[in-house]
């Protein structure tokens, strides 16, 4: 094996206690590997990074290039077999998370990856920018390190139905590079990131040329702040009432820059409207990003699918046809999940310059099914809890010993599941369907991806429209051709 180029959990802990400045309400946090609102989450990441490198694990996370063993979603593939391997190292990792950590330590630089599949679409904006993002993704890959990005304007700047106020923008050039300043969204998982891209998705008007500008930036970098939400896990009250949100609570965070320093090596775009766009959708970039994001939802997919089994059988339920039913659509569509993530793979697109890329049609299918059924999935399977949840004693020192705990084991225990173990079962299953935590995945698994029309507008865009009329046009022809003609006329 060569030289392993991957991090330990210890050395990214201590990367991240490099001065970053995080607003919580009025608080400046500065080290998260200690706060109450992160350092459980921050431990949560760094166990993904020691189980990658563990004997057991590592020759499905990884690859090697060069001499050098790196993380898998460094790169860029040419096969089926590198789009396998890209699959599971993303699977395993949201295995370990329970698919609820959206924008891991793989999202990201999966994009990365794609981008640099095409570096020419940046050099017909600036000559070097191609290189910047390939060497960009070496950066990354040699110390293995972990991006997030913000690729929404502020809502007031996008100029929708009245005039634009350009929040974000260019401010001004120095002698190594560029100044930027305003406000950036949303940030999942950038507190517990080195690394931040920056961008625009959306698409911006023409006039939006100050605003027109790509690049990456540290989080530390002086200038920049981030304020996050309300955290989940600094309110949660044990790691039983609160499995998930105690642990995998990836936060969100606005990003404010203050005329912030960006070098030239730095920047992928420079005012230039229509790349501000297309290095998503005309490289690779949003195909293998968002790949990660189906294997992320379908291991979140098999625990609810799980939990919906198991409070069916805690009821007594599960041999009721009508219940059985339920569980047998909430089976399809994780099987329907599964099958599109394969023929993602099975029916990759193969480039003129040797690289592979997931087949299009199937990743924007996936992306649109997760996106448009979880919510109707959470609320499916809370349904199956019933009044569960709200028969349950109001905290978990119910589980400690004496003689209300013995009240509590006898009344509260089930056929197959002492009281104790239903407790959990329960407090389990509301952390992640019913919960403040469950809401924000609701609205994360609507949005993370774009607006809902969005979802649909990828599928349009991607599907083989041509083919699906000239499939008309044969039947109407045939309907005129002379030779056909029935004989009765
Ligand atoms: C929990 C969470 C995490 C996120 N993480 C990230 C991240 O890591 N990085 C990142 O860059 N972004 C992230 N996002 C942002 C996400 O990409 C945006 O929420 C999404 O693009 C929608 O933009 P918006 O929130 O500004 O909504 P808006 O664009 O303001 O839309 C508001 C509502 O109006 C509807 N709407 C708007 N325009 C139209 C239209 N033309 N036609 C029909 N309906 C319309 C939308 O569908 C939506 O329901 C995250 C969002 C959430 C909720």
């Amino acid at each position: 094996m060569g030289c392993v180029m991957l991090r330990h959990g210890k050395d990214y802990l201590a990367s991240l206690r490099d001065g970053r400045r995080i607003r919580l309400g009025t608080e400046l946090v500065t080290d998260v590997t200690t706060h109450p609102a992160f350092k459980n989450t921050a431990q949560s990441f760094a166990r993904i990074y020691d189980l990658k490198r563990s004997p057991e694990n590592i020759d499905y996370m990884t690859y090697e290039e060069g001499g050098q063993r790196h993380s898998a979603w460094f790169m860029p593939p040419r096969s089926k077999d590198d789009l396998r391997l890209r699959a599971e190292a993303h699977r395993r990792v949201a295995e370990w998370s329970c698919g609820l950590l959206g924008r891991s330590m793989d999202h990201v630089p999966s994009f990365v990856a794609g981008m640099s599949m095409k570096p020419e679409l940046f050099d017909a904006n600036r000559e070097g920018f191609g290189q910047n993002i390939i060497d960009y993704l070496d950066y990354l890959r040699q110390g293995d390190l972990f991006a997030c990005y913000l690729v929404l304007t502020p809502q007031t700047s996008r100029g929708v139905s009245g005039p634009s106020d350009p929040n974000f923008r260019i401010v001004g050039e120095y002698d190594g590079g560029i100044i930027v300043s305003g406000q950036k969204m949303l940030g999942t998982s950038a507190v517990f990131s080195d690394e931040a891209w920056i961008g625009s998705m959306i698409p911006l008007g023409p006039d939006q040329v100050e605003e027109a500008v790509t690049f990456a930036v540290p989080i530390n970098a002086p200038g920049v702040e981030l304020w996050v939400r309300k955290s989940f896990e600094q309110n949660a009250k044990s790691r039983i009432d609160n499995y998930f949100s105690s642990q995998f609570d990836e936060s969100d965070a606005v990003m404010i820059f203050d005329n912030v320093k960006i070098p030239w090596n730095r920047v992928f775009c420079y005012r230039d409207v229509p790349l501000m766009r297309d290095m998503y959708f005309k490289t690779p970039g949003h195909m293998l990003g968002n790949h990660q994001s189906n294997w992320r939802f379908s291991e979140k997919l098999k625990l609810v699918n799980g939990i919906a089994h198991q409070a069916a059988d805690h009821a007594g339920l599960l041999g009721l046809p009508a219940i059985q039913q339920t569980l047998g659509r909430l089976a399809a569509g994780e099987a329907t999940l599964l099958g599109l993530l394969s023929a993602q793979i099975d029916q990759c697109i193969e480039l003129p310059n040797g690289y592979v890329h997931v087949n299009n049609r199937y990743l924007y299918a996936a992306l649109q099914w997760c996106a448009s059924n979880y919510h109707q999935i959470a609320e499916e399977v809370r349904l199956l809890l019933g009044a569960g949840p709200f028969i349950m004693p109001a905290d978990d020192s119910i589980l400690d010993d004496g003689d209300v705990h013995d009240t509590f084991e006898s009344n509260w225990k089930l056929p197959k599941a002492t009281a104790s173990e239903r407790y959990r079962f329960v407090r389990m299953a509301w952390d992640l369907l019913a919960s403040d935590f469950a809401g924000r995945h609701q609205q994360y698994e609507r949005f993370y991806g774009g607006p809902p029309h969005i979802m649909d507008l990828y599928s349009f865009w991607n599907a083989p429209w041509a083919e699906r009329r000239q499939g008309v046009q044969n039947i109407l022809d045939d309907m005129v051709a002379p030779a056909k003609k029935l004989a009765a006329e």
